[in-house]
């Protein structure tokens, strides 16, 4: 569903610029919008959400889907922690769809999806596992890099249950937008995937702005 939001930029009190294979990771209070903007369009924004105050809850996939009676998400998708809690809300979506299913890339998986030299290729999970150990004062370590929201990537699932990774829907200029309302740890990888025809080969970066 396509809502555009009413949120000046210029009005934004924080405004970063993330390239592709660098991570954001940094504290949304409850009360605070959130966008991601996709700059040039087509990037996947690989992202993980923490209860700021009890990281032990953290957002989930499987909850977030079963309560919402959809796969996709997109403006009105209440995003659910595991203790069945509202951590977000979009409120804007000028995408319309967004992945929750498909996971992060790994180094792992590429070698399994592509070939085995890309073994060595950066991929999500490194950007996380980076995170987590130059910010271990949010308390986070490996074990709590868990399922996530793939920003501005088109998953569709098939008739017969598979996944299909396909052309992206986003363009430049193109953004989400959330409504926190719980205090939140926004952990995002912007992909560094030059695998996945998804992108064209060119990953981008992306923009987080943060209103009060
Ligand atoms: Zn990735």
């Amino acid at each position: 569903m396509i809502v555009e939001s009413s949120l000046n930029p210029k009005q934004a009190t924080l405004r970063d610029t993330v390239l592709a294979g660098d991570y954001f990771m940094k504290v949304v209070k409850a009360g605070q919008t959130v966008r991601i903007l996709d700059l040039e369009g087509n990037q996947a924004a690989d992202t993980l959400f923490y209860n700021a105050n009890d990281p032990a809850e953290r957002y989930s996939a499987i909850d977030t889907i079963r309560e919402q009676g959809n796969v996709y998400l997109t403006a009105g998708s209440k995003l659910l922690s595991d203790q069945g809690n509202v951590m977000l809300e979009i409120v804007a979506d000028t995408c319309g769809r967004h992945d929750t299913v498909g996971g992060a890339c790994a180094t792992e998986s590429n070698t399994v999806r592509y070939s085995i030299d890309k073994k060595c290729m950066h991929a999500c999970r490194d950007s996380w596992l980076l995170a987590v150990a130059e910010n271990d004062h949010f308390g986070l370590t490996k074990r709590d890099i868990t399922h996530n929201i793939n920003f501005f990537m088109n998953v569709p699932i098939t008739e017969e249950g598979g996944l299909t990774f396909a052309d992206g829907i986003s363009g430049a200029g193109k953004y989400v937008e959330m409504k926190a309302h719980q205090d939140v740890i926004v952990l995002i990888s912007n992909c560094p995937q030059l695998n996945n025809p998804c992108n064209a080969y060119n990953p981008t970066p992306i923009e987080v702005l943060v209103w009060e």
